[in-house]
């Protein structure tokens, strides 16, 4: 019997560990530890280690799929991508749009927003990183001129002092917490800002419950500490960064004194003022955050408050400081760093400058959708849904809004109103039940590429098991396509590593990339611009990335959720992951393993909360919002703050996103997913 060991990348959380697929007679059986990856030096948690059990479901799709009177006939590759040409090519540009992923690889991302702008003319190119990034991608941007994770993973263990807020670290991104842990063994002081007492809270020497939406008040209320006390670091401010003084004014208001931010927050003043003197004097103070802080209406002004306490305390461009702001899914960073955003090309090269698109001109050889910013996930979905007729066609690759997006009856219904609409998955799922035409794609231990994990390190996935039946890598499917459509120069690449190569020549921070230079274990972390340069684990060491080199304060007034508790929905409702499951549950819920761990939903409740409500641990109860309600088990706890609620999003029989609020961070375009009101009803109890 043939045994293999093929070194590839976990394709589930952000962190970006490294395992091998053991393969047996060409077939995927196990993981393996792979000691040389750097991220997670032979470590994995539960995800990792069963991260080969999906690959071989009987469920994957395996044949084209169209629709014929409301059923899916299989059909050829050959019918299905006829129909798709005929069906583009009756739609003008801007009544398509397309929706890329943060699942698939690099490649892919890159391959569908050229396809996208080059083959469909449709400015109209996003992905799911609006639903949890996008505040990160704006505020780090607008502070430093570059909108990603400023340290590496490993750096994090050299921090005298890290503040973890809204981010369950250990269990979200469980060998991320591992260096918290190595930190905390040589010394520093973990401070943990949430309002559940999670496993992450458990590690923490000081934990800090508070209310949903609170952040910039907190922030601000440490940053009055650290001036009054004179821990922030006046070099610092003086030499790298500007108006300072606007936010000075705002942050020393009595707003922001420790007695009033526990009013707001919950938060106890003395831990308040415990957590401001712990974390101005370490001299190497780290943040890591999570959807905690983005997925708000305020998300960009959390993510500038946090930019403005790091600034203040001069916590950047040194070894143990810095911003790690966690991203969720396996390749979000490297789908943002492709393109498939509705506001730039590859490496954030903006649509709307004319010299930027001239650029994707020349290189793709051929006319591009108009230089405008398209439209977003948020965005689309609320035009399918209110204004039917005005986006007609959506080609979707990899992507579940029907589970993932805010407001599900809402999703629901723009799903209704597509007129032709194409998936491109591994899985039947949620959403490509809408479809009119289902592609059958390959999974990640199916096809070469690379990805991009959260610390802008880009690492391989290697081929190391045939495709099920017809299934296809979406990158072939790209050039198939393109080709059909007539755009053959445009899409003529054999490999995934000759798409590597055009994303290194026309993305300047990926420029000195090539699969060579990535095959080593240790791989490479954007900026990397030439052949030569060794990539960038630590951003921002000697200046920012802005023209003049400084840091930008933004001054920020904390505001209350756009929906804030009532008699009628008087608990906040927050949602968020579990260890066992991932994202909308597509391939973890066809994890045997992992499945028997966490297999439904459940509602998180304080017991005082309980108590009112007559409610007791395991009883069903309603959860009831604005929007919607669904019947869940209660858990009945001490751990988690008076008067919140929380429900894990990845259970469609208990979809926490029918509860949700669709309201954006004007900004960033993002969903307020981390704050509603709701309200708790008894039903029945569990035999
Ligand atoms: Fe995979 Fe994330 Fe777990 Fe690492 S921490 S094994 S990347 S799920």
């Amino acid at each position: 019997m043939e045994v293999k060991y093929v070194p590839t990348t976990c394709p589930y959380c952000g962190t970006g560990c490294g395992f091998n697929l053991v393969v047996k007679d060409r077939k995927v059986v196990g993981v393996a530890p792979w000691n040389r990856n750097p991220v997670n030096e032979g470590k994995l948690c539960p995800k990792g280690n069963y991260a080969h059990e999906f690959i071989n479901s009987p469920d994957r799709l395996t044949k084209p799929l169209i629709k014929k009177d409301g059923k899916f006939v299989e059909a050829s590759w050959d019918e299905a991508y006829k129909l798709i040409v005929s069906k583009f090519k009756s739609y003008k540009g801007e009544e398509m749009a397309c929706l890329a992923s943060a699942r698939v690889s690099n490649e892919e991302n890159y391959l569908m927003q050229k396809f996208a702008r080059a083959v469909l003319k449709t400015p109209n190119i996003d992905h799911c990183a609006r639903l949890c990034h996008a505040s990160t991608v704006v505020g780090l941007a607008g502070a430093f001129g570059s909108g990603a994770m400023t340290q590496s993973i490993a750096d994090i263990a050299e921090s005298k002092c890290i503040l973890i807020i809204g981010s369950n670290t250990f269990e979200t991104h469980p060998l991320i917490g591992r260096r918290v842990m190595q930190a905390k063994a040589k010394g520093a002081k973990v401070i943990y800002a949430d309002p559940r007492f999670t496993p992450t809270a458990k590690q923490a020497d000081l934990y800090l419950p508070f209310y949903s939406g609170t952040d910039v008040a907190i922030l601000n209320c440490i940053m009055q500490q650290v001036l009054k006390n004179g821990w922030e670091n006046k070099d610092f401010v003086k030499n790298r960064t500007k108006d300072f003084e606007k936010v000075k004014e705002i942050v020393m208001k009595d707003t922001y004194s420790l007695e009033n931010v526990a009013k707001i927050s919950g938060i106890p003043a003395k831990d308040l003022a415990t957590a401001a003197e712990w974390f101005g004097k370490s001299g190497q103070s780290a943040i890591l955050y999570s959807m905690g802080i983005t997925q708000h209406t305020t998300g960009v002004d959390n993510v500038k408050s946090i930019s403005n306490l790091q600034m203040l305390t001069g916590n950047l461009g040194r070894p143990g400081t810095g911003i790690c702001a966690l991203r969720g899914q396996n390749n979000v960073q490297g789908a943002c760093d492709m393109g498939a955003l509705a506001n730039v090309y590859s490496g954030y090269q903006s649509v709307i400058v004319p010299e930027m698109r001239k650029k994707m001109m020349d290189a793709w050889g051929c006319e591009i959708a108009e230089g405008k910013v398209g439209l977003t996930v948020t965005k689309l979905i609320n035009v399918l849904a209110d204004e039917p007729g005005k986006v007609k066609c959506v080609y979707i690759m990899g992507e579940n809004p029907m589970i993932s997006d805010p407001d599900l009856h809402h999703v629901e219904k723009a799903m209704k109103n597509v007129e032709f609409m194409v998936v491109q998955d591994i899985f039947m799922t949620e959403t490509a039940k809408f479809a009119h035409v289902v592609l059958p794609a390959a999974c990640y231990a199916e096809k070469d590429g690379t990805q991009t994990n959260t610390e802008r390190r880009v690492q391989m996935w290697r081929k190391a098991q045939d495709p099920p039946g017809e299934a296809k890598a979406d990158w072939q499917i790209f050039c198939e396509l393109g080709k059909a459509m007539g755009f053959e120069k445009q899409f003529p690449y054999k490999s995934a590593e000759e798409v590597f190569t055009e994303i290194s020549r026309v993305t300047p921070s990926y420029g000195g990339m090539n699969y060579a230079r990535l095959e080593k274990p240790e791989a490479l972390h954007w900026p990397c611009p030439t052949l030569e340069h060794p990539g960038t684990p630590i951003l921002h060491k000697e200046k920012f990335t802005h023209p003049d080199g400084l840091g930008i304060f933004t001054p920020i007034e904390f505001k209350y959720p756009a929906e804030v508790p009532d008699k009628d929905y008087p608990l906040i409702l927050t949602t968020g992951r579990c260890i066992w499951q991932w994202h909308t549950g597509t391939m973890t819920r066809r994890s045997e393993s992992l499945e028997r761990e966490e297999p439904t939903g459940w509602a998180e409740i304080n017991v005082e909360d309980a108590k009112v409500l007559g409610i007791k641990d395991k009883e069903m109860v309603k959860a009831i919002t604005r929007r919607g309600e669904i019947k869940i088990g209660a858990r009945v706890t001490p751990g988690i703050k008076k008067g919140v609620v929380f429900i894990p999003f990845h259970y469609v029989e208990c979809a926490a996103n029918m509860l949700t609020n669709n309201a954006l961070d004007p900004t960033a375009s993002i969903p307020e997913f981390k704050a509603c009101a709701v309200r708790i009803e008894k039903i029945a109890e569990v035999k």
